[in-house]
């Protein structure tokens, strides 16, 4: 016991859960050891959102510059290099971690490189370049996911690929199935058509996006289909050939494409790091359970991220990582799930938090849904993004917010307000009494408020909704 080295925090894995855990300790005044068998920010900075952001950005400057005519600017002939695209996508993951490692070395964290199991509830064995036992008196487990194999056609990597590999290519192939139509599909989908790829998307469930709102899949559907993106719903695919044109999907029709993409999940990473050694059971779906404090049934171990709720997002994950880490310290805080805004980078984006009207006739609210399109809006038709909406849902009663969504240019920054509204427990008054700035797309939400208030400002009038 005397060379294994003591720390008030560990935290095993370093992605968007782990390092702001390691921070929040070490600005406490705990000594803490971060450690990561890859590379410090995890999926989200090096296989997920900050690669994939970096590439649907030039997908939109594409898309935008093909538009130019429309503003009276007149581009001879446009070209891209997919492989400069992929460059630039790397300059700045590599960047951005090195950033991270900076802000990991700043704070006194000491990073241990290797893979790391539990032994016991205070007692973590490295394995790698770092190789050694550490004590500590708090862990915080921050795992997180990897993407789920389909046991009939596992990744080869080549014509069968997951989002990581996808992400690592430098070429565009000419055609792509996407098997699922969740996030990661979507946000492929849309990318991918923006470059010139044919893209044919394949969903499980009667819907793309199936989790969120209808209103937000129709429209998806609709934007989707007009750019030729081909959608074929209620797929189930079981199979996938692959031979030396390309891959193949058996759907009661014969689908083909260069390579395939599948995107139908997730799966998290708790299986070998050694729980049943400190005394925790995940649950069947592998996620563990916690409090409200991030806590685990085993006091002084935590669990953030992917592995420690349904939320598999990077921003609720940091914000566990967080709580995590002043629970962990000493303090008392709880995590709450209420105002949890989600975001897709498709073009158009699409931004969503709280309740859809759905949720909210199923929780038993008498809502209403107070709707205003982006066509209306001076600031759309000055730059030209017409397409999509924006839509609050309000409790009749109270008037107060329960969820909103947004469909259309800039949604997923948009969304920020109504998440605070939400998380106030502000009433749809609230929003349309104060003063939004015109012409911003920001005016989306107080016309919105307008209409479910039954005054709409900037749209014929109708009776009150409800
Ligand atoms: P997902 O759960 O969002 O979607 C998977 C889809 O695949 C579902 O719609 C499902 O019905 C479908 N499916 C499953 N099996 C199928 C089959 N055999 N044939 C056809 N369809 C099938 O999963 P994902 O898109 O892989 O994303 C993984 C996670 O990463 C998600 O939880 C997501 O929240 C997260 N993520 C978030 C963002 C973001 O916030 N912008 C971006 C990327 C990923």
């Amino acid at each position: 016991m005397s060379d294994i080295k003591k720390y008030d925090v560990a935290v095993l894995g370093a992605g968007p859960g782990g390092y702001p855990a390691a921070i929040r300790a070490a600005q406490k005044g705990a000594k803490v050891a971060l450690i990561e068998t890859a590379e410090v920010g995890g999926t989200c900075l090096n296989r997920g959102c900050i690669p994939s952001k970096a590439l649907i950005a030039n997908g939109e400057l594409y898309r935008q510059i093909q538009k130019s005519n429309e503003f009276g600017i007149f581009v001879e002939k446009v070209s891209f290099k997919y492989e400069a695209m992929a460059k630039r996508k790397d300059e700045i993951v590599s960047q951005m971690r090195k950033n991270v490692e900076g802000l990991v070395q700043s704070n006194k964290i000491t990073l241990l490189s290797g893979y790391g199991r539990l032994i016991s509830p205070q007692e973590i064995k490295i394995q790698g370049k770092d190789a050694q036992t550490i004590f500590a008196e708090n862990i915080i487990l921050a795992t997180g996911s990897e993407p789920r194999e389909i046991q009939a056609f596992p990744f080869d990597q080549k014509q069968i690929l997951d989002s990581t590999s996808l992400l690592n290519r430098t070429e565009l192939p000419k055609s792509i199935i996407i098997v699922g139509a969740g996030v990661i599909g979507c946000e492929f989908a849309s990318l991918y058509n923006s470059l010139g790829v044919q893209v044919t998307l394949l969903e499980l469930l009667p819907r793309i996006l199936p989790m969120e709102a209808e209103e937000i899949s129709l429209a998806l559907t609709q934007s989707f289909t007009k750019r030729g993106i081909q959608i074929k719903t209620n797929v189930n695919v079981q199979s996938l050939q692959t031979s030396k044109n390309g891959v193949e999907a058996n759907i009661g029709e014969s689908v083909k494409a260069e390579i395939a993409l599948v995107a139908v999940g997730r799966s998290l990473n708790t299986k070998d790091i050694g729980l049943e050694k400190a005394g925790i059971v995940p649950e069947k779906n592998g996620i563990i359970k916690v409090n409200e404090r991030m806590e685990t049934e085993v006091p002084g171990i935590f669990a953030v991220g992917d592995i420690a709720s349904k939320w598999w997002l990077a921003h609720v994950a940091t914000h566990q990582g967080i709580i995590a880490a002043e629970n962990a310290t000493g303090g008392n805080e709880r995590m709450h799930y209420n105002a949890i805004p989600s975001v897709i980078f498709t073009d158009p984006e699409i931004g969503t938090v709280g309740m859809t009207l759905a949720q909210a006739k199923e929780m038993g609210y008498s809502p209403i849904v107070g709707s205003y399109p982006f066509q209306a809006l001076g600031k759309a038709q000055a730059s030209k993004h017409t397409e999509g909406f924006a839509q609050v849902i309000v409790d009749k009663p109270t008037g107060q917010i329960l969820g909103a969504q947004i469909f259309g240019y800039e949604a997923t920054t948009l969304i920020a307000e109504m998440a605070v509204a939400i998380a106030n427990e502000l009433t749809m008054e609230s929003i349309a009494e104060t003063i939004h700035a015109h012409p911003t797309y920001a005016e989306l939400w107080m016309e919105s408020a307008f209409v479910a208030l039954g005054t709409p400002l900037h749209l014929p009038p109708r009776k009150r909704l409800g």
